[in-house]
């Protein structure tokens, strides 16, 4: 140890060393690179707030991020509590600590074996001395200085000569920290974005804190005993303490769980003071659609077809959610009120979220009204058809939309493409939303607001996946009236979930062989759609070609995201004719997707889904009466992924899999949760059901003061812009 100091990287300046090290995710709070001297906006771009190059603002930009605003409302996924500083004696290997010591030695060199460069250091406090090292990272050389104190954090390793630090994180020490000795915030982060420069970026950004209105009203504050909002927003990134964290989550929480009440009780609001169409019960022909079905109706399915058709038979637009289960039947539900309606000479339009899932139920349906005088459109992003007169056409969009105008169409399926501005009802009378936690309020509301006619609104259907529980649901949208499908349909057998390790690979790939020999169809999903560099994990397009391999005899077939829309329906229809044998396939046919011939759905990296969503997978099997399996392939053999995984394995409905997801992996963590059913929030969920309530009070309570807003300005502000971003999603 000891000697010169070389830096192997050429001749670097100091303000060269310090801009690399930051580029390299180093903390620089260094005075002369903070904003020089600019006021700092909330509108203040990222890219003015020092050192930040054109690269590293197009990433921060991936996260959505472009303002100072945008960096205070981007919040941790969690954080780590680094404010136990260890005595350099008392440290034992394997152990995760925080040190705080003088730099007394620092030496860079290249490893005589293996031609590494090494930062090696000498740290000491009052109980004694360490040894630090890193590899690889020369610039560290010019950064430390002898002399000076620091934190280390890291994981304590045996050494030659005692405990060592290897790579550990580092943070000179100052009035405040940043990065270590304190409670941390850990940000979901994206390639090339580190925790320290978001770490470093939103601290600067927070010196623009107090110019955040804080629009909650005083006496809904005081009530709660709320922090304000700057002090929330503060407290969020960099908490004083557990408390203080704690009191800041609960704020902002409740600020979008209060939004969000005041919204749907303002809709429900306005709604009431609207009318709709009505549409009489049509019981001769509605009794002779059941007849024709090719199985009978469940209880549940009868009594929400009854609810909704008692509801659209009245001059009250209709309010419903219809909430059921994967599998349980509700797509005959929508289309006997679709059938109601339709009869009465009105118009109703299905709305699904993927050009799949719409085109599937334009062929349900067309099949269920075979022979009824009624004419089915179909609008995709890519597809205009006609079913009309018992003749399935493709027609142009302009002719299209002449036909909807002129009521040519009796019923209209599709995607978001329904609410194109193109897209003209002559009389609109039911508006069902399939799915409708994947669409965003915004997009909901403009289907509603397809009036037809002068004066009227289309009664709402919406329909949901996953069951919430009533009490939650009723908190959470208002006086919103709710259907339940409590039951699956007779002589469902139940689906066998296995979780099968890599060395039973083979032994799960003849299984799927004798399913396919059975005349069965498999899915396989994977993660990804193209080859990636992380390591183990399947690519859609990877994984096809390996079956092909395996698989030589059978049919295969292949479905992404980035498929055409013509293309991904032809593989879809022909999984459907059961020209495929074993579909392989990302997320893309995660919802409603319905073949009840299929009874083998793998999943590959199952440990990269949240459990909610793999239950939806899992729905796609067992539709039929043929028994179904659920494979989940992982190569993690974390305790996490296990506990997670077994959850699947007992039954359980999406929402109490989403709550355990949540449970095991803390909020933030749970990717694919805005796919499981729930509204969106950005830090709230369904499962804080104690500030639901007390949010659905408040906004009852400030509507019934003074419903049009005027007197909480602030609110009614603030109000108007979170209502526009909604249109805009
Ligand atoms: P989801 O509620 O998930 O949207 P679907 O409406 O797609 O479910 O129905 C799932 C499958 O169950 C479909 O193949 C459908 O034809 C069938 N199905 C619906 N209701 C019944 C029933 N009462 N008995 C038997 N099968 C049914
Ligand atoms: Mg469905």
């Amino acid at each position: 140890f000891g000697g010169t100091v070389r830096v192997p990287m050429g001749k670097l300046s100091v303000a060269g060393a310090k801009r690399l090290h930051f580029l390299l995710g180093g903390d620089l709070v260094q005075n002369d690179f903070n904003i020089l001297g600019m006021p700092l906006n909330l509108e203040t771009s990222v890219k003015d707030l020092g050192f930040i190059g054109q690269k590293l603002e197009k990433r921060i930009k991936k996260l959505e991020i472009e303002t100072v605003e945008d960096l205070i409302f981007y919040f941790p996924a969690r954080h780590d509590d680094l404010s136990v500083i260890t005595e350099i004696k008392t440290l034992v290997p394997e152990q995760i600590a925080t040190i705080r010591g003088r730099l007394e030695i620092i030496n860079v060199r290249r490893s005589p074996i293996r031609k590494k460069i090494l930062t090696e250091a000498i740290v000491g406090d009052a109980s004694g001395k360490i040894k630090l090292l890193w590899f690889n990272q020369p610039y560290l050389g010019k950064i430390f200085k002898a002399g000076d104190e620091y934190y280390f954090s890291g994981k304590v390793s045996s050494g030659d000569a005692g405990a060592e630090l290897i790579s550990p994180e580092y943070e000179k020490v100052k009035d405040e920290q940043t990065h270590l000795a304190g409670i941390i915030p850990m940000y979901p982060l994206t390639a090339g974005v580190s925790q320290k420069q978001l770490r470093y970026l939103i601290k600067i950004a927070l010196g623009a804190v107090g110019q955040i209105t804080d629009f909650l009203p005083e006496s809904v504050k005081e009530e709660y005993r709320f922090l304000d909002l700057p002090s929330a927003l503060y407290e969020i990134h960099f908490p004083e303490c557990g408390k203080g964290l704690e009191r800041a989550v609960a704020r902002l929480k409740f600020d979008e769980l209060f939004l969000s009440q005041l919204l749907n009780r303002k809709l429900r609001y306005d709604l009431n003071k609207k009318s709709a169409q009505t549409a009489p019960f049509k019981e001769a022909e509605t009794i002779a659609f059941v007849k024709s079905l090719p199985f009978e109706l469940t209880a549940g399915q009868r009594a929400a077809a009854w609810e909704i058709i008692k509801d659209i038979g009245t001059a009250h637009p209709m309010n419903r959610l219809l909430n059921g289960d994967v599998g349980s039947g509700k797509t005959v539900v929508a289309a006997m009120a679709a059938l109601n309606v339709v009869l009465s000479d009105y118009q109703a339009a299905l709305m699904a979220p993927t050009e799949i899932l719409a085109s599937q139920h334009f062929g349900t349906i067309k099949n269920m009204f075979q022979g009824l005088p009624i004419s089915l459109g179909l609008l995709t992003g890519g597809e205009n058809r006609l079913f009309d007169g018992g003749r399935d056409t493709a027609i142009t969009r302009k002719e299209f939309f002449k036909k909807l105008s002129g009521g040519e169409i009796d019923f209209l399926i599709g995607t978001h493409a329904l609410i194109e501005d193109k897209a003209k009802f002559s009389r609109l009378a039911l508006a069902i939303v399939d799915e409708q936690h994947r669409f965003g309020v915004g997009q909901r509301k403009s289907l509603r607001e397809r009036v037809g006619q002068e004066g009227f609104t289309p009664h709402l259907l919406s329909m949901t996946a996953t069951p919430i529980p009533r009490t939650l649901a009723l908190a959470l949208y208002g006086d919103l009236d709710i259907s339940y499908l409590p039951e699956m349909p007779k002589n469902r057998k139940p689906i066998i979930t296995k979780i099968v390790a890599s060395e039973k690979r083979g032994a799960a790939y003849d299984f799927i062989a004798k399913q396919i020999a059975a005349g069965r169809q498999v899915f396989v999903i994977c993660p990804l759609i193209d080859p990636s560099d992380t390591a183990g994990v399947k690519s859609a397009k990877e994984e096809y070609e390996g079956l092909k391999r395996i698989f030589p005899s059978s049919r295969l077939g292949l479905a992404h995201g980035k498929l055409k829309s013509k293309e991904k329906e032809e593989v879809m229809s022909r999984m459907k004719k059961g020209e495929i044998d074993i579909l392989v396939s990302t997320s893309v046919v995660e919802v409603g997707v319905d073949i009840p011939n299929a009874s083998v759905m793998v999943i590959e990296g199952a440990e990269r889904f949240g459990l909610a969503q793999l239950h939806q997978f899992r729905g796609r099997v067992g539709r039929g009466e043929h028994q179904s399996y659920c494979l989940l392939f992982t190569e993690s053999r974390s305790p996490t992924t296990v506990s997670r995984l077994t959850a699947l394995l007992g039954a359980k409905n999406g929402f109490e899999l989403a709550e355990m997801d949540l449970k095991i992996r803390g909020p933030g963590e749970v990717y694919g949760f805005r796919q499981s059913g729930f509204p969106e929030f950005k830090i709230a969920t369904v499962f804080d059901y104690a500030l639901i309530k007390k949010a659905a009070a408040a906004a009852e309570e400030i509507l019934s003061k003074d419903p049009s807003l005027e007197s909480f300005p602030l609110l009614k502000q603030k109000f108007e812009t979170h209502l526009a971003s909604l249109h805009l999603e």
